[in-house]
């Protein structure tokens, strides 16, 4: 659930790890071609497995993870204890790209694969991150929700939740995963800032927030579908994005919204304006985004 959106707004950041690199990629093509197996493997296939067109590597709570699956025919079907997995490249090599719950501990975490009749768990560690943490006093009127608010947010929550998991098939396979900045403006690092009020705590903040004017148009960061449009109690103006495969994106706070569920839109179409509404301290955008009904660092995702 996301909370009023900080004040302060820094540079953004971003862990990154070294991750299943194009030498072993090489190396794989060329024993494929020595035997007589690269014939007739077109080149897109190449361009497809381009690791810098994945989100960054960064394997700490909220982070995410690009697990190699190794060579197989066909696509194989990953998921975390039942959450199907986002899978891209091809046959020479499959990489599942795997949110990290900000409420992961650090150590190992697992997931499971499923190629042909062949399942297996693959392990990975994740990394501690110690995020701020803010310890506010504030008056108790401003934290404590009256009970229609309270019933209205429970409503909105478990509709948020059917939303958040979808799993659909992305619109192109294996479509590049970098994103555009949805709007130009200075991006705060408060993506998993925690805060305490009165000595409670809440969720983390979940998203990135973006200063920016009331009015500036929103564009999509990659090609998606609209699967909600909504006025919510903390969220305010509120659109959801579905970019496939378990890939979601959220805005919030919004003034307008300029479209309906079940629009279409590429990279770069303008879908719905920044406002301050909701629970907020001024005008801003809220972005989260979704992977493995899990919030990552939306920072992973744009050019570093
Ligand atoms: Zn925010």
């Amino acid at each position: 659930m996301h909370r009023p959106a900080p004040d302060s707004f820094d540079l953004p950041c971003a862990g990154a790890q070294p991750q299943s690199s194009p030498p072993n990629r090489r190396r794989l093509l060329q024993t494929l071609a020595s035997a007589g197996g690269l014939a007739a493997l077109p080149w897109s296939a190449w361009a497809a497995g381009d690791t810098r067109l994945w989100p960054q590597d960064s394997r700490v709570p909220g982070g995410v993870a690009r697990l190699s699956l190794g060579p197989a025919a066909q696509r194989p079907f990953a998921h975390a204890d039942g959450t199907p997995l986002l899978v891209v490249g091809d046959m020479i090599e499959w990489t599942a790209i795997v949110g990290i719950p900000l409420s992961a501990q650090p150590g190992p975490q697992h997931i499971q694969v499923q190629s042909g009749a062949t399942t297996q768990t693959l392990a990975y560690q994740v990394r501690d991150k110690k995020y701020t943490e803010q310890r506010l006093k504030v008056s108790p009127k401003t934290v404590d929700l009256a009970p229609e608010d309270l019933a209205r947010h429970e409503r909105e929550r478990a509709h948020q939740q059917t939303i958040m998991e979808r799993f659909t098939r992305p619109a192109t396979e294996d479509a590049a995963l970098r994103m555009q900045q949805p709007v130009p403006g200075r991006r705060s690092s408060s993506f998993g800032l925690r805060r305490v009020f009165n000595g409670q705590p809440r969720n983390p903040h979940s998203g990135m927030d973006i200063a920016a004017a009331t009015g500036t148009p929103v564009v999509a960061p990659l090609p998606g579908t609209v699967v909600d449009v909504g006025d919510y109690f903390f969220n305010g103006g509120t659109v959801w994005l579905d970019h496939g495969a378990g890939l979601l994106s959220m805005y919030c706070h919004l003034s307008r919204m300029d479209c309906h569920v079940g629009d279409v839109l590429r990279t770069g179409d303008a879908f719905c304006k920044v406002g301050a509404t909701g629970r907020v301290t001024g005008p801003h955008l809220h972005w989260g985004v979704m992977l493995n009904r899990t919030m990552v660092d939306p920072a992973l995702f744009l050019p570093s």
